[in-house]
């Protein structure tokens, strides 16, 4: 276990009382030093005054003088006491600058630690659970830079040397990397001081120690350690490029190698800005949203949906509708609506916006040139926006078994009797609901126990039931092991509680995942760095290894979303075309999403059970769509509003929302999120009768009624009664 894993290990299994008792402690030595005045021992003309008498103590005793020195200094730092400049000096009128700084060097130390472990102790873990997902960029940061920010902090004597200590607390440093930066940041300094201490006689005041040319030669010492590390990246990126001639112009000022979701964005940004862009796509424009993802299956769930009311007719009064419907119109309407959407993304589009639209399959062939059928383009800027394919897993016996994915899902024009989806995540589940209102005999496996395995088990179970009412069947727990032949179809076997069990099939959709478009485009021969994952590794400014190639969308993650491709792509475009003038790091603290069954699954910000396993105190607060008119008039009243709150405020941490429309209602808890707005202000807000909106709301009514002060209705009740005589 690493020291700060052991640390938050240790912290969080002590109880709460050894945490107040420690802090209570702590307060009445403090309050006694105060109380006593002890601080009169402190000051610079109560050192002088004492410095021959001292000076004669230490003589005599040495051994003592020096431990009792040190202990002092220690107990001085640990609870964190003014007074450090004026030890150090006396550490140099005692015992001369060597044994003065040997001294001092290391009670300073040690007392930093202690302070620095007893913050740790009482504070950190309640920081955590207030902060949490806040925290965790400056953690990161910690985690990566921690030892030159503290070391800079250190040298800089103009920070409070407690201050440091507590800061540093709460964060991820490791104890040991904390003293031994903290010891040789500190050096510099106690050197000085107990030089001048050494010399005590000529000093009349403390800024007398502390010049402005010191300070100055501090501050430059302590920003070196930063400068350098920036200037390290630098050699680091101008590393990459030794062996890569760089063009004296550039034809573009942004090459865009795809056209999702992720491409089109940035190519609309760097034409928005009057750059010029090239835009290239080996296929169609839109990418996967448009052709094979977001839209046609949402169009087919529209349908799918129109089939299961009209089914369910007897719920609204209608005894019964008489419906017939062909598969192959209803495959032939997904693509009425795709290219009914088309003409946002299409060339015409953007070369009207001034993009160059070029059709072909892109190459890198160096840092700042493409090859796109023969033609070598040369940007300044480059964005890699090249997606992500459905993840096919090496199963045995697959390839033998007629299987599609999502990209050739929608050649279908019959409908397979026997339906099998591979893959109980949310294009599986969104999939296999709208294949069974159509008529398939639905089943899904899923190797986790349970389906949406990101999302919380009640959610996850709102789903299942109501995909047990329509017959769709759920194998959770299910490890697909191989595919076999069998006629037309296939079958296959799974391991559950170590046994096989076969499923059979007419198709078999396998939906696990989607990974990134990495390879046969240049990146490998480049030298562009990938992550274990396979994405395409990414700072928080969407750079690659090489600054002038940025990326966006699927092919980097970590989310994969239109609406996250789109919005990274505004920092890769930006970023890309003012680097190294100005740049904005890619913000992902408010990201929202949905699976679009019914009931619609749709969340922001944390789950119960991502808060629970970070340590996250949270409040959580529930609002059943049961109760709600609209709901109720519309039949939908299943489902709920769950909203999780720091502890103590009603600050929005996460959000679920179950229900019809839930991918809408989210958006008015995306804002809250986003712009700081608590619950109070959902519940200040007029909602309009009767609509499902009015559930974020009243799931603000049921938190805020949750924290009605029971005095002070007790104090309105009788204040009432007494009005009314
Ligand atoms: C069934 C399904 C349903 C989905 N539903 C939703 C949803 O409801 N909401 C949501 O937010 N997201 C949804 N998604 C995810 C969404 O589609 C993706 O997150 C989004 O399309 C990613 O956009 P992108 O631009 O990163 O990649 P893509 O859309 O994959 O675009 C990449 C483009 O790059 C092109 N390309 C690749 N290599 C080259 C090359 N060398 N040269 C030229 N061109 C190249 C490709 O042809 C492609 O057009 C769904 C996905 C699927 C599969």
């Amino acid at each position: 276990m690493s020291d700060e894993a052991g640390a938050t290990a240790a912290t969080s299994q002590a109880s709460p009382w050894a945490r107040v008792a420690l802090l209570v402690v702590v307060v009445l030595l403090i309050g006694a030093f105060f109380v006593f005045d002890l601080s009169r021992f402190l000051s610079l003309d109560a050192l002088k005054r004492n410095r021959e008498a001292l000076q004669a103590w230490q003589q005599a005793h040495l051994v003592a003088a020096l431990g009792g020195y040190m202990a002092a200094y220690v107990a001085m730092a640990a609870l964190s006491l003014p007074g450090a400049a004026v030890l150090t000096l006396a550490g140099g009128a005692l015992f001369g600058v060597v044994t003065g700084t040997i001294a001092v060097s290391f009670a300073s130390t040690v007392g930093a630690t202690l302070a620095f472990l007893i913050a740790r102790f009482v504070l950190r873990d309640a920081v955590r659970r207030r902060f949490g997902a806040r925290l965790r960029p400056i953690e990161e940061g910690v985690a990566r830079d921690g030892a030159f920010y503290l070391f800079t902090l250190r040298l800089v004597p103009l920070f409070p040397f407690f201050l440091v200590n507590l800061l540093m607390a709460l964060t991820p440093i490791a104890t040991p990397t904390f003293y031994g930066v903290s010891q040789l940041g500190m050096l510099p300094a106690t050197i000085a001081f107990v030089y001048a201490g050494s010399r005590l006689a000529q000093i009349e005041r403390l800024a007398d120690v502390v010049s402005p040319g010191l300070i100055g030669a501090f501050v430059a010492l302590g920003l070196l350690p930063l400068v350098l590390r920036k200037m390290a990246d630098g050699l680091a990126a101008r590393r990459v490029y030794r062996g890569h001639r760089r063009p004296k112009a550039f034809e573009y000022n942004l090459v865009v190698i795809g056209a999702g979701s992720a491409g089109l964005v940035s190519a609309y940004i760097g034409a928005a800005v009057k750059a010029k862009v090239a835009l290239i796509e080996k296929h169609k424009l839109g990418g996967d949203c448009l052709n094979t993802g977001c839209v046609p299956s949402k169009a087919l769930l529209r349908s799918a949906r129109l089939l299961a009311e009209a089914r369910d007719s007897a719920r609204y009064g209608i005894a019964q509708m008489d419906v017939r419907f062909d598969f192959a119109e209803v495959m032939a309407r997904v693509r009425r609506v795709i290219s009914k959407i088309e003409p946002h993304d299409s060339a015409e589009r953007y070369r009207g916006l001034g993009v160059e639209v070029i059709a072909g399959d892109a190459r890198l062939v160096s840092p700042w040139e493409v090859e796109v059928d023969g033609r070598r383009l040369t940007a300044r800027t480059i964005v890699v926006a090249t997606g992500a394919q459905p993840l096919v897993p090496k199963i045995p016996g697959l390839d033998t078994v007629p299987y599609m994915t999502s990209d050739t899902l929608w050649e279908l024009r019959t409908l397979p009797p026997r339906f099998v989806v591979l893959g109980g995540g949310p294009i599986g589940c969104e999939l296999a609901q709208a294949f069974a209102r159509f008529g398939s005999a639905v089943t899904v496996v899923e190797m986790a126990p349970r389906l949406l395995p990101r999302e919380d088990a009640d959610a996850a179970a709102a789903l299942a039931a109501r995909f047990a009412a329509e017959g769709v069947t759920v194998l959770g727990g299910h490890e697909a092991l191989r595919a076999e032949r069998d006629g037309a179809g296939g079958r296959l076997v799974c391991r559950h509680d170590g046994r096989e069990i076969t499923v059979p099939f007419d198709t078999l959709l396998v939906a696990l995942g989607r990974k990134a478009n990495v390879r046969g485009f240049g990146l490998e021969e480049l030298g562009v760095r990938l992550r274990a994952n396979g994405t395409i590794d990414a700072d928080p400014l969407l750079r690659t290894n090489f600054p002038n190639i940025l990326v966006c969308g699927d092919v980097t993650g970590p989310y994969q979303f239109t609406h996250v491709a789109s919005h990274q792509a505004w920092y890769a475009a930006v970023n890309g075309l003012l680097a190294p003038l100005w740049s904005y790091r890619a913000d992902y603290r408010v990201i929202p999403w949905c699976t679009f069954t019914e009931p619609e699954v749709a969340r922001v910000g944390i789950s119960e059970d991502e808060a629970r396993a970070q340590g996250i105190a949270v409040e959580v607060t529930r609002y059943g769509l049961d109760d709600l008119d609209r709901a109720i008039a519309d039949d939908a009243d299943e489902g709920f509003v769950k909203v999780l709150t720091a502890a103590g405020s009603d600050r929005i941490l996460g959000t679920t929302i179950v229900g019809a429309h839930a991918g809408e209602l989210i958006a008015e808890h995306v804002t809250a999120m986003k712009h700081g707005l608590g619950l109070n202000k959902l519940l200040g807000t007029i909602h309009i009768y009767p609509t499902m909106m009015e559930a974020n709301r009243f799931v603000a009514g049921a938190w805020k009624r949750a924290h009605a002060s029971p005095r002070a209705l007790r104090f309105a009740e009788r204040f009432f009664a007494w009005r009314r005589g």
